[in-house]
């Protein structure tokens, strides 16, 4: 007999994994184009500028909200960012491209202080 915790992670984990399907039925993307995007914003965080952090592949549209997993709905985020996030669905790339295109400096936000 499974124990009810452990069918709920259970349900959890098969609960993602089919969003994940569904999320690539919609859009697909290889390493070459995260590469590039990462390299493309000189690898630092697009929401905090934070560099020579491990970046996340954060869906600007969440998956669980019907986001695809194209390269169009994934931006580079810090662990912070990521996770400080919420149901925030800012496009940081489109922003930033916008002020690279606008010759205007990147206002990057304040990085999230970490509590202590
Ligand atoms: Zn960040």
């Amino acid at each position: 007999m499974e124990h009810p915790a452990q069918a709920r992670l259970r349900r959890n984990k098969e609960l993602r994994r089919q969003r994940m399907v569904e999320a690539r039925k919609k859009g697909t993307h290889t390493t070459e184009q995260w590469e590039a995007l990462k390299a493309e914003f000189g690898h630092v965080c697009l929401r905090c500028g934070r560099q020579g952090y491990h970046l996340d592949k954060d869906h600007i549209v969440p998956v669980y909200q019907g986001g695809s997993d194209g390269i169009e709905n994934i931006q580079p985020l810090c662990a912070w960012c990521n996770a400080g996030k919420g149901p925030d669905a800012t496009n940081w790339v489109a922003i930033r491209r916008e002020e690279r295109e606008a010759g205007v400096p990147h206002h990057f936000e304040p990085m999230k202080q970490a509590k202590r």
